[in-house]
């Protein structure tokens, strides 16, 4: 399937793969070797998300970045995986971590132990609208002329509610999303969308 995928968009668009952690370490190590060669830029929860060890043994046995943490909550949480290099780069999720504090807390973090971040997105255009204010305000680390771009999650899977919610859809233009410049969050809550949604009254 991964060759597929980058047969179909070609060498110079950049691939990710996600196991939703439904591999144990030798299955993922496996994967790993045999899909490096397609040029992935990392391989997501490749094992259950508290098998810490086992995030270390796929990251030093297979050559694809590791990258997780998107169900790791809160800075206590990050401690061990950042300290302990269990992955490469850390997906640290807004609504997840407890919001824009926490995860600026740990943003500093990794930036102590040097792993690149790529926050975790899911949810409607409020997740993403949030994602996309937390990410314009993060600093480059490291710090350079030209600094890494940062990387939004935008999924694409088939949601009527994501973009609904809001008044103005954000959406991609060639793959780049601008950052709502409204007041808070940058956007405006749809109450009527909302309504048409709503399973039952409280
Ligand atoms: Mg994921």
């Amino acid at each position: 399937m991964v060759r597929a995928v980058r047969d179909a968009v070609g060498p110079d668009f950049r691939l990710m793969v996600d196991a939703n952690h439904g591999y144990d370490a030798l299955e993922a190590i496996r994967f790993g070797r045999a899909a490096a060669e397609l040029d992935i830029d990392w391989f997501e929860e490749p094992v259950v998300p508290e098998q810490l060890a086992a995030y270390r043994e796929v990251k030093a046995k297979q050559p694809i970045p590791v990258a997780g943490g998107e169900t790791w909550q809160g800075r206590f949480a990050m401690k061990e995986p950042l300290k302990t290099r269990a992955v490469d780069i850390l997906q640290p999720d807004l609504a997840g971590t407890g919001g824009f504090s926490e995860a600026r807390r740990i943003v500093d973090m990794a930036a102590l132990h040097g792993v690149r971040v790529v926050p975790h997105v899911w949810g409607t255009a409020v997740h993403i609208a949030a994602a996309l204010q937390f990410m314009a305000a993060m600093a480059p680390i490291p710090v350079r002329v030209n600094p890494i771009e940062p990387i939004l999650e935008f999924d694409r899977t088939d949601n009527p509610y994501r973009q609904a919610v809001v008044m103005q859809p954000i959406e991609h233009e060639a793959g780049v999303v601008q950052v709502p410049n409204g007041p808070g969050l940058g956007i405006e809550i749809n109450r009527d969308a909302l309504a048409e949604f709503k399973m039952a009254e409280a």
